[in-house]
């Protein structure tokens, strides 16, 4: 058993202090040399491998997690994304010479500076809690911003970890973490900040997104969606049905870019679920509770809510359907539902629910996706190449993966974000240093270039008969 640090609320009045400490460190510039940067991405990442045991215990404990996720998709995930930002920033953060620029122009040397933006502020979700707090985290050192991070209380022992990670591994003063719920959450965005990137519901998306406005703060959304998969009468129903299936038992169902509904060709319907079954009693022989490969909801609130979702459907249950909150289980649950006011539609379900919906063909599939949430995060069309592009062509989302459930946000060097309602603005890769860099258009005009430039002084007399 690993010894795990405590998760303590960080005391609301000692909030500005640490926030102006934190802001001093970047206008000191203490954090653009890339030699800093790499140091302490470098010791972020032995931190992280150290810290391995105490990350996995915190997964399980906060969510259940199979210590095969966890290494997959959070101390892993993140090592990698530092193995790669340290290979290449050195290029990335060199100066750009624009292409395209006008021959009477490139006297200027013209060119594109990559300034850290500043001090940022890092809101985190509970669902994947390090990789979704350290992923941003790790473009904003990289940028050469000074970070606070706020973890999710609704994963505290991640939380907990994340800040011993934090104090043993990185410069105190630049790099901060503040634990706590809405009132900690609250006096941090009452403080200036360059950025926000914040991950979570699109509810409180709203709320920071409006406060930042106040102040002309930029910010990066990652909000959640009610992602269509949509599987056409040429799909291979086996397929479709295994991936699916997986693209909901990871993490419980607790992934942003799972898919919320399975809009199914009426024709190939009973194939698809007979596959759905077969893929669950595959990956759990003994049954999805007495497997150590399934997790759990993250807290009694959230098991409660799906529970009130599952009860008040209309629909009809075909796979699953057992629960037990002592445990805050929910087995994968497969329910047909033919009314998009369901309740298991309304809302993102965020959990192990996969409503399907029988629909005629594609044309009502896309309708349907299109009118129940325009711009999701993600989109999942299994069909032949002419339907899944046409899916791609009329159903917009922040990505999409063909013939697959959200494998798309698996690549660690592909863009990540929403579009519209799911969230704006991107990272992952180089895209994690690009969200934390302002690009700086510079000019440097020599002396020697007066003459010409004469042309752009008063008087104007007699000058436009030369263009
Ligand atoms: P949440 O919105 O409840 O909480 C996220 C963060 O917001 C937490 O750190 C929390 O402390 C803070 N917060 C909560 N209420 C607040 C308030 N009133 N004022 C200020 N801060 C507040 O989200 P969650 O429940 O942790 O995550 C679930 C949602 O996040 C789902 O909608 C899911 O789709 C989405 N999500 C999106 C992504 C993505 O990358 N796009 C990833 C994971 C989760």
């Amino acid at each position: 058993m690993v010894q795990l640090p405590t998760f303590e609320h960080t005391p609301v009045e000692t909030i500005p202090a640490i926030a102006a400490g934190v802001r001093r460190a970047y206008l000191d510039h203490k954090t653009r040399p890339l030699e800093w940067r790499l140091k302490q991405l470098r010791s972020l990442y032995w931190g992280l491998k150290d810290n391995e045991a105490a990350i996995m215990e915190a997964c399980r404990l906060d969510l259940g997690k199979p210590d095969y996720e966890t290494y997959l998709t959070e101390c892993g995930w993140c090592a990698n994304d530092i193995i790669f930002t340290t290979q290449n920033l050195e290029k990335w953060m060199k100066d750009e010479s624009p292409p395209d620029i006008p021959l009477m122009n490139k006297a200027l040397s013209p060119r594109i500076r990559k300034d850290p933006l500043g001090t940022v502020l890092v809101i985190g979700a509970y669902n994947f809690p390090i990789q979704l707090s350290l992923g941003p985290v790790i473009g904003a050192i990289a940028a050469g911003c000074s970070v606070i991070l706020k973890p999710s209380e609704n994963a505290p022992h991640a939380a907990a970890v994340l800040q011993h990670l934090f104090e043993t591994t990185l410069d105190p003063s630049a790099y901060r973490v503040i634990q706590g719920a809405i009132p900690e959450t609250t006096a941090l965005l009452n403080e200036k900040w360059d950025k926000i990137f914040y991950t979570g519901s699109a509810g409180v998306g709203t709320i920071i997104a409006k406060k930042a406005a106040e102040t002309l703060t930029p910010v990066c959304l990652e909000l959640g969606g009610r992602n269509p998969a949509i599987v056409t009468k040429h799909a291979d129903p086996r397929l479709a049905a295994r991936r699916l299936a997986w693209a909901k038992i990871m993490n419980a169902g607790q992934v942003c870019v799972s898919q919320n509904w399975i809009l199914v060709d009426k024709e190939i319907l009973p194939a698809f679920v007979e596959e759905l079954k077969k893929a669950f009693a595959e990956y759990f022989p003994n049954g999805a509770k007495n497997s150590p490969d399934y997790g759990r909801i993250v807290n009694n609130r959230q098991w409660s809510r799906l529970k009130k979702m599952l009860d008040d459907s209309k629909g009809r249950i075909l796979i699953g359907g057992t629960m037990d909150e002592a445990e805050r289980f929910l087995e994968p649950t497969v329910v047909q539902v033919d009314d998009v006011k369901d309740s298991l539609l309304v809302d993102e379900s965020f959990g192990p629910l996969i409503p399907v919906y029988p629909v005629q063909d594609l044309d009502e599939a896309i309708k349907l996706a299109n009118d129940v949430h325009d711009t999701p995060l993600g989109v999942y069309p299994f069909g032949n190449k002419a339907e899944t592009d046409k899916v791609l062509a009329e159903v917009r989302s922040g990505g999409a993966s063909v013939n697959d459930g959200f494998f798309h946000a698996s690549i660690p060097t592909l863009p990540f974000g929403g579009v519209g309602s799911s969230g704006t603005g991107a990272y992952r890769g180089r895209s994690s240093f690009e969200c934390f860099t302002h690009r700086r258009s510079i000019t440097t005009t020599p002396g020697w270039l007066e003459g010409m430039l004469k042309i752009r002084y008063p008087p104007y007399a007699g000058k436009l008969a030369r263009y």
